[in-house]
């Protein structure tokens, strides 16, 4: 079949003011039926994927070239140009080999540079393709969930609440659908649709009858008909603004950024300096002896500058986010690993993040008292008993027949058996009922002559809902919810099959039985009815049908909390990260189960959502330091919690499963939605999704961006140290020339202990393999037993600065002592060639480097602590060793990189003075820990987590 023309984007007065079904038999399709899995596949081939086309991709080679957009490489070609005009002017004789060289090394990095974008690159497509969006569609005849990206016009669209529209469409159908569409136009609340075409064309806000791609349900149901997909859809017309925005930099690249460029800054000025007192002190005359000096300046800058930083940085967060999203928990965009090691609360709901979401009804309680289900899970085999007899006859099995049947009517969810397994499609709690409702006599049956007319769906603000229902006899609205808020809509209840007025009394035992149960992790339910007069009967209902109603009873669900939260919370707490819940259930359910959890002291209480309202915003930041558990709030009370919190500078990472969610999600620090029970809207506003809805996850993946931020640290100390050590290395090589003896071999000239081409083949080859390695160092120090960064913290501190310059000097004056030993003169008698002396200063250099990235791995630890746990690092340092002993050995590498050959013990000896930096970094480390005891001691505190105790608020 080819494809049928389309009514055009732009002119939808089209599609809205013709009847939906014509505007489905123009594209071809079966409102009832869809297109079929053939037809589809056919349109996506024609019309192309339902994206929008973002900037066009950049070709390889610009990606390439970019490698070589860098001010240190403008500086490189600056010295390839200072040494091809020494060459000329010495005759040009042989082949410049500086200039090959510093070219040569130039086209590796540029390579190595570029595979690693590539790996992060790869790395983000494939969290693209996890985090995509999907919509339910009907094909085939039947529902089906396919990717977004794969709709088609003429597809046909179920909609509910909490669903991300996919393309736009013209609505069949319309159930209380109101959809938010402040993505597109601006307007904040909520626009209610309708199925019906429009009188006149209308502007893009009040195409009531149209859903369009970008937004989200908020409420109700639907079914359209998809007309346009990617770019002629409204979103498509403004795409490319969104193409058009800059990622910004995450705080961590902005301040490697000022690092590198700080360094850059201080060393170029340096090397100016020197230059400068060389050319007047010297008296630089000739132009070989210009040439030299500038070549002097080049070494100095290239050795500051840790060329490798920013590709290493962008791996070793790549590698992150795919350990994350192995262990579960999917993270959107690379820096949100950084916030994450940084969080300091973590506000989780309850239902099925810290308990385990597996409903399981326990008691009937009515009029006449209380029945007992037995069984566990979904499988429906149990039995009713009152006080341990089989319940099969009289009022009480009426009351909870009802109670059940009714429950299990108003419910959306299905009960399925496959091979003896039983498993719930939708909410676990209606689940429940259906289960408990086949384990009492009779009670299926009942529910056979009952069909659904219309619902009133139910919203965590409302915390109840209703169906009604026809019967041969009658038609009946049938409401459940929770039991405080549906007796505020009752005035009588059933006893047996009587119907009684509701006065205070019972009341008021009623809810005394609530708080009981409640006060024992319960989670209730309450059943009513109301029998419906024919005028009253509509499929389209609001709840203000929902009064006058008759209580039938409660039933009390048990949902056991999740074994591995507790666990978790105790680790979060040590890592002084606080826990809150935040619950639509009871006070008295949430109030025990975050006792239970260890969230609260036992006995501790829960501030309510009416509570919360009273407090001012003042009062209330006072009140969110102490309060850690929620209960009955509605999904807006996220977003005053996370302000309080934000108010006192925490950082807040929030958990959130509907679409009112959604805002509290994008103001947290970290919005996380639940990847099994979110709906697409928050998943859209999260920064990270926990594929298993497990509280577990988010403390593991803190943990891990814990961990990760050390890693962080621990290469740039490396890198860093390394770069100081050549700046050392170079700079007291020159001022202290004549101490050491070190003379130019031709005479007259300026000696340098190192060459550029030496000091790039350290930076940009032998540092980057432990650098990458020492990203992916499994934990070293117990990164949960110390209290969360402060995100205001700078990353590399003055004690972290101080022990880079220390290491820095250590490596470079052992450098610095080998060269004198190996030469005639200076303090250490010695009488090898210079080239002799500068290649085991090189050697010493890049083994001084390798030793220090055993110490690198912890500010204060002893680099023997846990030393074998890294086998890439083991290795990177064996690749850098082989590669060593390749440019010093190796004739046409000795000729590119000025080294001569070493003996066995000339080999020795450098690892040996390289050993140096590791002897001098224990001992600077011993001093630091006897420091920490001491500032402890007198502080008369652990320098671990001393988080605040979470104090119930009486
Ligand atoms: P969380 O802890 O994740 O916020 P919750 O399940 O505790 O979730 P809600 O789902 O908002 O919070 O439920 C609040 C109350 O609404 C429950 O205590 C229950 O009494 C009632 N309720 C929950 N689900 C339904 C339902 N499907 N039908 C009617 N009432 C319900």
């Amino acid at each position: 079949m080819s494809p049928p023309a389309l009514p055009e984007a732009d002119t939808p007065g089209d599609v809205t003011l013709r009847p939906a079904p014509d505007v489905a038999d123009d594209l071809n399709v079966a409102p009832e039926h869809g297109l079929t899995s053939a037809e589809a596949a056919t349109r996506l081939v024609s019309y192309g994927p339902n994206d929008l086309q973002g900037a066009p991709p950049v070709p390889w080679w610009r990606k390439f070239l970019r490698q070589f957009q860098d001010p240190l490489v403008y500086l490189l070609l600056v010295a390839v140009a200072i040494s091809l005009a020494a060459w000329i002017l010495e005759g040009a004789v042989g082949v410049p080999v500086d200039v090959v060289v510093i070219l040569a090394i130039l086209l590796l990095n540029a390579v190595i540079g570029y595979a690693q974008l590539r790996k992060a690159d790869t790395a983000v497509a494939a969290l693209a393709s996890m985090t995509a969006a999907r919509s339910t569609v009907l094909r085939d005849g039947r529902q089906s969930v396919v990717p977004s990206s794969e709709l088609v016009p003429g597809d046909i669209l179920l909609l509910a609440e909490g669903d991300a529209v996919g393309a736009d469409a013209r609505l069949l159908t319309a159930t209380a659908l109101q959809v938010q569409e402040s993505s597109l136009t601006g307007e904040s609340s909520a626009v209610t649709k309708q199925a019906g075409p429009l009188p006149s064309p209308m502007p893009l806000g009040d195409r009531t009858n149209m859903v369009f791609k970008g937004t989200g349900v908020a409420t109700g149901v639907g079914r359209a008909v998809v007309t346009s997909t990617g770019m002629d859809t409204q979103m498509g017309a403004i795409a490319h603004m969104l193409a058009t925005t800059e990622q910004e930099d995450s705080p961590l690249t902005h301040e490697i950024a000022l690092v590198s460029r700080m360094l850059g800054v201080v060393v170029v000025s340096i090397a100016v300096v020197v230059m400068v007192a060389l050319v007047l002190v010297n008296g630089v005359r000739t132009g070989a002896g210009f040439v030299d000096v500038l070549l002097l300046g080049v070494s100095l800058a290239v050795a500051a500058v840790p060329e490798g930083l920013p590709a290493i940085l962008s791996v070793v967060l790549a590698i992150g986010v795919q350990q994350l999203a192995r262990q579960r928990a999917v993270v959107k965009e690379l820096h949100a690993v950084e916030t994450l090691g940084s969080a300091s609360v973590i506000g989780s709901d309850k239902t099925g993040t810290l308990t385990r979401n597996e409903m399981t009804i326990q008691k009937v309680v009515t009029a006449s008292g209380t029945v007992d289900l037995t069984g566990t899970g979904y499988a429906p085999v149990g039995e009713a008993l009152v006080e341990g007899r089989l319940l099969t006859e009289g009022p009480q099995l009426s009351e909870a027949r009802a109670l059940l049947v009714q429950g299990s009517l108003s419910s959306n969810a299905q009960l399925t058996e496959t091979d003896g397994d039983w498993t719930v499609q939708g909410d676990p709690t209606e689940g429940a009922f259906l289960v408990a409702v086949r384990k009492l006599e009779g009670g299926t049956q009942r529910m056979d002559a009952y069909r659904r007319i219309a619902e009133v769906p139910f919203t965590s603000e409302r915390r109840m809902m209703s169906t009604l229902q026809a019967h041969p006899e009658r038609t009946r609205l049938m409401t459940k919810g929770a039991p405080d808020v549906l007796l505020a809509h009752c005035d009588s209840y059933r006893v047996g099959e009587e119907v009684r007025p509701l006065d205070q009394g019972v009341l008021d035992h009623v809810l005394a039985e609530v708080e009981a149960l409640s006060s024992q992790a319960y989670r209730t339910l309450g059943v009513a009815y109301r029998d419906v007069p024919a005028r009253e009967v509509s499929t389209d209902l609001d709840h203000a049908i929902e009064h006058h109603l008759v209580y039938v009873g409660m039933v009390a669900i048990i949902d056991p909390p999740r074994e591995e939260a507790r666990t978790a919370i105790a680790e979060a707490h040590r890592a002084g990260i606080r826990t809150i819940m935040i619950t639509g259930d009871h006070p008295s359910t949430a109030a025990r189960i975050g006792a239970d959890l260890g969230i609260i002291e036992e006995g501790g209480r829960a501030l309510t959502g009416v509570q919360l309202d009273e407090l001012s915003d003042e009062g209330f930041r006072q009140a969110a330091r102490e309060v850690s558990v929620y209960a009955r709030v509605a999904p807006e009370h996220k977003l005053r919690i996370i302000d309080a919190l934000q108010a006192d500078d925490r950082i807040v990472a929030m958990t959130g499963d509907g679409v009112n969610d959604a805002p509290a999600l994008k103001s947290a620090d970290i919005g996380i939605a639940m990847g099994i029970t979110g709906t697409e809207v928050t998943k859209d506003a999260a920064k990270m999704i926990l594929a298993d809805d497990n509280f577990a996850t988010i403390v593991q993946a803190v943990r891990q961006g814990r961990v990760i931020f050390a890693n962080i640290k621990k290469f740039l100390r490396y890198l860093l140290s390394s770069n100081m050590g050549e700046v050392f290395t170079v700079f007291l090589g020159v001022v202290l020339a004549g101490v050491i003896g070190l003379q130019s071999p031709v005479g007259g000239g300026l000696a340098l202990p190192l060459l550029a081409t030496q000091i790039l083949w350290i930076n940009l080859v032998t540092d980057s393999a432990p650098a990458l390695a020492m990203g992916i160092d499994p934990q070293t120090d117990d990164v949960m037993g110390q209290p969360p960064r402060n995100p205001a913290e700078r990353i590399i501190d003055h004690r972290m600065w101080l022990g880079i310059i220390l290491v820095g000097a250590a490596m470079g004056l052992s450098t610095l002592a080998t060269i004198d030993m190996f030469l005639p003169g200076g303090l250490l008698p010695g009488q090898h060639s210079f080239q002799e002396a500068q290649t085991a200063g090189f050697t010493t250099l890049v083994f001084a480097q390798l030793f220090n990235a055993i110490n690198s791995r912890s500010e204060t630890s002893s680099a023997f602590h846990r030393l074998f746990v890294n086998p890439w690092l083991w290795g990177a340092i064996g690749v850098v060793v082989v590669l060593q002993v390749l440019v010093v050995q190796v004739p046409l590498l000795q000729t590119a990189f000025s080294t001569a050959p070493l003996t066995l013990t000339q080999w020795a000896t450098c690892v040996a003075m390289g050993s140096v930096v590791l002897w001098f970094d224990e001992l600077r480390k011993i001093v630091l820990r006897a420091l920490d005891v001491r500032r402890s001691a007198g502080a008369g505190a652990s320098p671990a987590a001393t988080p605040a105790t979470p104090a119930p608020r009486g």
